[in-house]
């Protein structure tokens, strides 16, 4: 039986990497899926597996810090598919730069994104999922990041243990509600950011392009670096009335990096 049978799940974030590979994941189990992201229109990838999955998936252009343009995206996204189900709180950005000279527009760029949209796409989409006494699903998308510091990448890594922190605030203010929020921590993984990771790295580090990602890889206990499919157990696994019991976690995706 599909696992997410006729829910309607919002992805944000989900023109690429991990969220289009869980958006495809999730329409496999019976989800429509609203998937946001900035371009104007789905790339060909997108597009080719949406017809692969059998038209499930609506894309919305939308830029999820501008909180007029996240309204207009719910109310579209309720009139064609009704109220919002299942939470995939992904759009984020990565940066970096040594602490001494990571600014402050850099500070205000990546929490504007990574947390402050984050935060009020939830609040927002939990307000309506109140409102219609529905129960639901939240997963938001932290990182190992989040849970260890990095020299190199100490605002990032401050936004994505934020991320935790919103989850487990949520999740108990939301629990008599029946609704569950959680977080994925994933590890290293194979997408359109990691290759802005990796030239980033080779500049601070003085490394040749994809030498990074070569040793990130290496040093993951299960030998390689993840694939975007390499979540999707997980994220339709908390999406799904499977993990009814589980809420405020966060689950490490990340093949065996991070033990706590
Ligand atoms: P990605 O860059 O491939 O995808 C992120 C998507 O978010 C992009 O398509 C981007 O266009 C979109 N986005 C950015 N700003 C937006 C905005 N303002 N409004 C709407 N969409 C916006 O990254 P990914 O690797 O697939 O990452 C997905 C999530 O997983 C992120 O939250 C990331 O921090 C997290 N994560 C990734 C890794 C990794 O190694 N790739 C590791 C840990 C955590």
């Amino acid at each position: 039986n599909p696992r997410l049978h006729e829910r309607h799940a919002l992805l944000t974030g989900a023109g690429g990497g991990i969220g289009m590979a869980v958006a495809e994941a999730f329409a496999r189990e019976g989800a429509r899926c609203t998937v946001v992201d900035l371009p104007a229109e789905p790339s060909p990838a997108f597009q080719a597996m949406n017809e692969a999955t059998g038209g499930r998936l609506h894309y919305c252009s939308a830029d999820v810090t501008r909180p007029g343009e996240v309204d207009a995206l719910l109310a579209l996204a309720e009139a064609q598919n009704g109220i919002v189900d299942v939470l995939f709180n992904n759009a984020a950005i990565f940066d970096m730069a040594p602490l001494l000279d990571s600014d402050e527009a850099m500070f205000d760029r990546l929490f504007a994104v990574n947390v402050k949209a984050m935060f009020f796409v939830m609040q927002k989409v939990l307000a309506r999922m109140v409102a219609a006494q529905r129960s639901g699903s939240v997963i938001n998308l932290s990182s190992q990041a989040g849970r260890r510091g990095e020299a190199l990448v100490s605002h990032y890594c401050a936004t994505k243990a934020a991320v935790i922190s919103y989850t487990q605030s949520a999740a108990l203010a939301m629990a008599p509600h029946g609704i569950r929020v959680n977080a994925i921590a994933p590890g290293v993984i194979d997408t359109p950011m990691w290759g802005h990771v990796d030239a980033l790295f080779a500049r601070y580090e003085q490394l040749p392009l994809g030498e990074k990602k070569r040793r990130v890889g290496e040093a993951v206990p299960l030998g390689r670096m993840g694939r975007p499919h390499d979540l999707t157990g997980a994220a339709v696994f908390l999406a799904s009335d499977e993990s009814a019991y589980i809420t405020a976690q966060t689950l490490n995706v990340d093949g065996g990096s991070v033990m706590s």
